[in-house]
């Protein structure tokens, strides 16, 4: 283990006394603990299995019924009694094995009152054994680290054993042997590297599992050490208990600062067995719950619950409030997998609320992780391997922020300002819920199960009402269809609106502030009671708790589409379809989108508690995505040019391209732009038409310029 230190009894404080042990108490306890059949045979299992399998776990409970006593002073002093232990369960091998020394106790199940937040980790709980919980940010490769150095004395060719507590090597200030001929007067000593020992170890970086967190709060981060067999067992994005030891860091010996670092020296690892299991519904709850669904109002009142200070956007809340319950996550037969996530885009002009929505639902859904394209992280959205401080020389496995959101709702603002790497590593993510990293050693494939909420600015910053839509959006297509819903919001001034939206939020603000007013406080001027009355329908319908509640209930049920609701589903696709074929050749909406119409139908009928999806949950879905593919294909009014989803340019700039293409083809030869210009008016081109062809297919390496205004098929 890493070098401990004891702490004095005052740094405990006021708290209660626990009843003192000696050492022989304490071997007595272990002795009658470790006798137990189940430890008896774990440790014969563990003298044939050595040295594959050489820890014994012991559970805190077998401790606390020995005596409850005793299992408190054990949080209270966990290193003198880890060292008695392993004395026991030294006594109790063959008294001549050797690797006796070597086997690891562990302490698993910690019970509640062990349990503390990082950030209320203080210098009380240096030297105690505690359990802290956590989504893992960072892990190193596993490296061994000398716990015993070998030294040899120059001058006598004495051995002199160090043993290794922090990162820097501790060398012997003299020669400690006491008949060597140097007469303790040698200051040079040989590291014998070969025969010093070692121990694997790793370092993590564990952070607060966000659902812990209120209202938007940084996570705070703790750094651990895990040794021996349980190292390299973690990797980047497990939500995992570590049971340890808190200590300081010796820091102090290099810079002689008296304030420390502190980190856990883990004693056990748990890894978490189960998705919602944070979220404790109660039987009390679960009647609530099921009253809930059965309100008729329920749609509208889960809507009314989402940002209730946001005005208006209720296709966007609706799309959000499908999101959160998701559709079905399927395992077919020959093992493939589909994901039941939904992803959703919101693009649009500065100010229209893209940021605070995310922020709402990032605190709101289970697991919600809130974070921006341009992250100053290493791992950014995905995930990296990085050599830096942290691993002090060795690589780093870090997860990004869709790790971190596993199993939960992954709110990413600003993604057009996302890193290359990323946007080349989110397809991946987005479709098969994996990201996979192979670099300098570490292979590890990091699962980011989540669904994901994302906003982005249009390419100009604001959107041109001229062009199309699809155009403006900065992000590739291939990215873009990963998208369940992408919703294209734009501030244009119109009387009626404002009016409303102007309204509302001064409400919101009336509102804030006569919250801050005790009830009976009475102000000149102003109708305090009114104002809250009036304002009412700010507040949420359905308070966060309970509706974080529902949607983990909800995730219980996995629904079955009836004949009627595949029916609907699949003319309302195919008459889209329909629309991009004949004389267009190319397809318009893409079967990503037939899996999108099914996911939100799911997540409709998973929010009614329904077993089955009915007609009218894939009505919901049906009018959600024409809403959504209306703004882009016409938003304008008018008819859909369906084209303008899934590429960049429409049918009509993609005609101009290919007459531009097909003049550069016919040549073979390099042109100068002035006579594929003349060329191409010929056929109706405007010289302004034929540039932005030209930039094209510029862009696309489909032609190249050698150069004085010259243009050539690639
Ligand atoms: P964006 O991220 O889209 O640029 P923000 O989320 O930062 O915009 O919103 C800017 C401000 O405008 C926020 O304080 C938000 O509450 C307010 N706001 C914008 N649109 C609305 C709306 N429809 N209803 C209420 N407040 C709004
Ligand atoms: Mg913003």
């Amino acid at each position: 283990m890493v070098g401990g230190r004891g702490v004095s009894p005052q740094a405990r404080g006021g708290e209660g006394v626990t009843a003192n042990f000696q050492d022989s108490e304490v071997v007595a306890g272990w002795e009658e603990i470790l006798s137990r059949d189940r430890y008896r045979l774990r440790l014969s299992e563990i003298s044939s299995g050595y040295p594959d399998d050489r820890s014994i776990s012991v559970s805190y409970e077998d401790i606390d019924a020995y005596s409850t006593d005793l299992a408190m002073f054990f949080l209270e002093n966990p290193d003198r009694c880890m060292a008695r232990g392993r004395e026991v369960v030294k006594g109790a091998m063959p008294p001549d094995w050797d690797p006796a020394n070597a086997i690891n106790l562990r302490i698993t199940g910690l019970p509640k009152d062990a349990n503390v937040d990082i950030r209320h980790l203080r210098a009380k709980h240096l030297g105690k054994l505690v359990a802290v919980e956590g989504l893992v940010r960072k892990a190193t490769t596993v490296r061994p680290r000398m716990v015993e150095a070998l030294f040899r004395c120059a001058r006598c060719g004495a051995e002199i054993p160090v043993p290794q507590t922090s990162m820097l090597l501790k060398e012997p200030m003299m020669c400690t042997s006491p008949d060597g001929s140097c007469n303790k007067q040698s200051t040079r000593f040989i590291l014998e590297d070969k025969e010093s020992s070692y121990v694997d170890t790793q370092k993590i970086e564990i952070q607060e599992s966000p659902e812990g967190l209120r209202g938007g709060a940084q996570p705070e981060r703790l750094t651990a050490f895990v040794e021996d067999d349980i190292s390299g067992a973690i990797t980047a994005g497990n939500r995992i208990t570590l049971n340890g030891i808190i200590r300081s860091t010796e820091k102090a010996e290099r810079d002689k600062s008296t304030v420390f670092e502190i980190f856990m020296d883990v004693v056990s690892v748990e890894f978490e067995q189960h998705e919602y299991d944070e979220i404790q519904i109660t039987e009390e709850d679960e009647r609530e719950i099921r009253a809930m669904s059965r309100d008729p109002r329920l749609f509208d009142n889960i809507i009314g619950s989402i940002s209730p200070t946001i005005y208006g956007m209720s296709e966007v809340k609706s799309a959000i409030a499908l999101q959160l319950f998701g559709g079905c996550h399927k395992e077919m037969d020959d093992g493939t997998v589909l994901r039941g996530d939904m992803h959703i885009l919101l693009v649009g002009d500065p100010g229209v609320a893209k940021s605070q929505i995310l922020r709402y639902m990032s605190a709101l859904a289970p697991r919600g992780i809130y974070a921006s394209g341009k992250s100053a992280s290493a791992a950014g959205l995905t995930a990296a391997a990085v050599r830096d401080d942290f691993g002090d020389g060795r690589y780093t496995l870090e997860a990004g922020a869709l790790v971190l959101a596993d199993k939960g709702l992954a709110c990413i603002d600003e993604l057009d300002k996302m890193t290359d790497q990323d946007r080349s590593s989110l397809h991946e993510a987005m479709e098969s819920q994996r990201i996979s990293v192979a670099k300098a050693g570490i292979t590890a494939t990091l699962q980011c199960r989540c669904s994901m909420l994302a906003a982005a600015n249009p390419k100009f910053g604001r959107f041109d009402k001229d062009m199309p839509i699809v155009g403006q959006i900065d992000l590739p297509p291939a990215l873009m269809s990963r998208f369940d819903l992408i919703f294209v919001l734009t501030d244009k001034p119109d009387s009626k609106t404002d009016r409303a939206v102007t309204t509302h939020i001064l409400d919101v603000h009336r509102r804030g502030e006569a919250r801050q007013l005790s009830d009976e406080a009475v102000l000149d001027g102003v109708d305090l009671a009114g104002i809250r009355g009036e304002t009412s329908g700010i507040r949420p319908v359905y308070e966060i708790d309970i509706l974080r509640k529902y949607v983990a209930y909800s995730k219980r049920i996995v629904p079955v589409m009836t004949q009627g609701a595949v029916d609907k589903i699949r003319d309302n696709y195919l008459s889209i379809r329909a629309m991009g074929a004949g004389e267009n050749e190319s397809v318009p909406i893409t079967p990503r989108q037939l899996e999108a119409f099914v996911r939100l139908s799911e997540a409709s009928a998973r929010m009614r508690l329904s077993p089955v999806v009915e007609a009218s949950d894939a009505e919901r879905s049906v009018d959600l995505v024409n809403y959504y593919l209306g703004r882009i294909l016409a938003p304008n009014g008018g008819t859909w040019d369906v084209d303008r989803v899934s590429s960049s340019y429409t049918k009509k700039d993609r005609d101009k391209v290919k007459i531009v293409l097909h003049i550069l083809e016919e040549r073979g030869d390099a042109i100068p732009e002035a006579e594929i210009l003349s060329l191409a008016a010929s056929e109706g081109l405007s010289d302004p038409e034929v540039r932005e062809s030209l930039r094209k297919l510029h862009d696309q390496g489909m032609i190249y310029s050698p150069g004085n205004g010259m243009y050539r098929k690639a």
